[in-house]
C-alpha cells in the first residue's frame, strides 16, 4: 500500500534527523512491502527565508493532504538568529501553533521509556526502577486553562489577573476515546488524572472519562488527583501504561516523566486529530548548538516514524520492527554522544557513532516478524 508523508526537515538537526527517519521507513517499506511517498513542506526558519513567512497557506494544504507528516524541528538560537528579531507571529514557532491549530490536533502523546541499555542516564533509585518503565502520557492539547479566556486589569485598586479553565463534555470524550484506543494497543491500563476534589472542570473529565471507559471493558481504568500523579511517577512509575489528562497537567507531568527516562533525543511525540492523520516529530527542539556536526540522535524522531506506523498506518508489526531495531542497536552497544556512558568504565562496552551511521546501524537491523510481542526489552 502507499502512504503519503508530509516531511517538514525544519532547522537546525531537523533535515539530520529527518534524513535518517526516512532511511528507516524506506527499508520498513521493502521488508514489509508498502511505498511511503514524501512531500517536502516548508516551515520554520527556513520557510521565513525562502517566503517571508512561517508557514504559508500552501504549506498547510500540503500537510492536509497527507496522510501523516513527520517533523525534525524549528527554530534557531533564540539569542541571536534573527528570526527572533521579528515579531511574534513571523517567528518560526508561530508556524508550527498554526499548523497544529489549522489540523485541529487535539491528542498529544507522550512515551516515557526507559531502555535496560540506558538505565544509567535516570536519575531514579535501582529498585525503583526495576526492570524499566513503559508508559504514554495523553495530553488534551487544544482546549482548558491555555485557552481560556484570560485578563489582566485593575480591581478595587489592585491588578489583578485571571485565567479561565474551561472544557465542554466533547472536549474531554474525544481525548478519552484517544486514550482508550491507545491502551488497547498496550497492556489495557488508563489511569485519568485530574483535581476533582477542587475543580469542576475536573469533576466533568471524571464523568466524561468514566462513561467512555464503559465502552472498553477490557481496559482497566483508574482515577488519579494530580498531586499524587507527579509524586508516583518518581516513587513508582512502573505502575502507569497510559497516562489521560488535561492541557496543563499533562504539559507539567509529560515534562517530569521524560525527565525521569535520560535522553531528550531519546523521546518521540504525537499530535493527533479525530482522523487517522498525525503530527509526528521528537520532542527535542533544533539543537543549534550541534546542527551540521553530524552528531545529533536521529533515534526520537525514528520512533516518532514508529508511532506514525502504529497510530496512523494501523501497521503495528511494522512498528514493533522498528522499535525492536532500535533497541538491539541500543544491546549491541551502539550509541551516539548524548546516550555515552558517563562513567570512564562504562565506555569500554559502547562504540560511539554519528547520526548517518546510528540511521544505517538500525535499518540493518529491521527485520520482519510475523507476529506482534508486547513490548520486551
Ligand atoms: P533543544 O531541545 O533544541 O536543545 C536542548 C539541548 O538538548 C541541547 O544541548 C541540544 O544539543 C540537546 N539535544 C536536543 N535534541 C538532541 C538530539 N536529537 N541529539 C542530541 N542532543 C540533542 O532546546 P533549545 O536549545 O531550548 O531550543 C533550540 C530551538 O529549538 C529554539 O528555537 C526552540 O524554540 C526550538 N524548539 C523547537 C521545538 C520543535 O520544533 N517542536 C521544540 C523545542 C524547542
Amino acid at each position: 500500500m502507499e502512504y503519503r508523508i508530509g516531511v517538514i526537515s525544519g532547522d537546525g538537526i531537523g533535515p539530520e534527523i529527518v534524513r535518517e527517519a526516512k532511511k528507516v521507513l524506506d527499508q520498513v517499506g521493502k521488508v514489509y512491502g508498502h511505498t511511503f511517498a514524501y512531500d517536502e513542506i516548508l516551515m520554520g526558519g527556513i520557510s521565513i527565508d525562502k517566503t517571508g513567512e512561517p508557514l504559508t497557506d500552501g504549506a498547510i494544504a500540503q500537510a492536509k493532504a497527507s496522510d501523516a507528516v513527520l517533523m525534525g524541528s524549528i527554530g534557531g538560537n533564540t539569542s541571536t538568529s534573527p528570526w527572533y528579531k521579528l515579531p511574534p507571529e513571523l517567528r518560526p514557532e508561530a508556524g508550527l501553533l498554526k499548523l497544529r491549530k489549522s489540523l485541529g490536533l487535539f491528542a498529544n502523546l507522550r512515551p516515557a521509556y526507559l531502555y535496560n541499555e540506558l538505565k544509567e542516564a535516570c536519575p531514579l533509585r535501582d529498585e525503583i526502577i526495576g526492570d524499566g518503565f513503559d508508559m504514554v502520557i495523553v495530553r488534551e492539547l487544544t482546549g482548558g486553562l491555555y485557552f481560556g479566556k484570560r485578563v489582566t486589569e485593575e480591581r478595587g485598586g489592585l491588578k489583578t489577573a485571571e485565567d479561565t479553565l474551561t472544557y465542554n463534555e466533547e472536549e474531554i470524550r474525544r481525548v478519552a476515546k484517544r486514550g482508550f484506543d491507545i491502551a488497547k494497543k498496550r497492556r489495557k491500563k488508563v489511569t485519568s488524572v485530574d483535581k476533582a476534589n477542587v475543580l469542576d472542570s475536573s469533576r466533568l473529565w471524571r464523568s466524561v472519562v468514566e462513561e467512555v471507559g464503559k465502552d472498553y471493558p477490557d481496559v482497566t481504568l483508574e482515577h488519579m488527583l494530580v498531586d499524587n500523579c507527579a509524586m508516583q511517577l518518581v516513587k513508582d512509575p512502573r505502575q502507569f501504561d497510559v497516562i489521560l489528562t488535561e492541557n496543563m497537567f499533562g504539559d507539567i507531568l509529560s515534562d517530569e516523566a521524560s525527565m525521569v527516562t535520560g535522553s531528550i533525543g531519546m523521546l518521540s511525540s504525537a499530535s493527533l486529530n479525530d482522523t487517522k492523520f498525525g503530527l509526528y516529530e521528537p520532542s527535542g527542539g533544533s539543537a543549534p548548538d550541534i546542527a551540521g556536526k553530524g552528531i545529533a540522535n536521529p533515534i526520537a524522531t525514528i520512533l516518532s516514524g514508529a508511532m506514525m506506523l502504529r497510530y496512523s498506518f494501523d501497521l503495528d508489526r511494522e512498528a514493533d520492527a522498528v522499535e525492536e531495531a532500535v533497541r538491539q542497536a541500543l544491546r549491541e552497544g551502539i550509541r551516539t554522544i548524548d546516550i555515552m556512558p558517563q562513567q570512564e568504565g562504562g565506555r569500554e562496552s559502547v562504540v560511539q557513532v554519528g547520526t548517518a551511521e546510528m540511521g544505517d546501524l538500525i535499518v540493518q537491523r529491521i527485520q520482519k516478524y510475523e507476529c506482534v510481542t508486547e513490548s520486551e526489552g
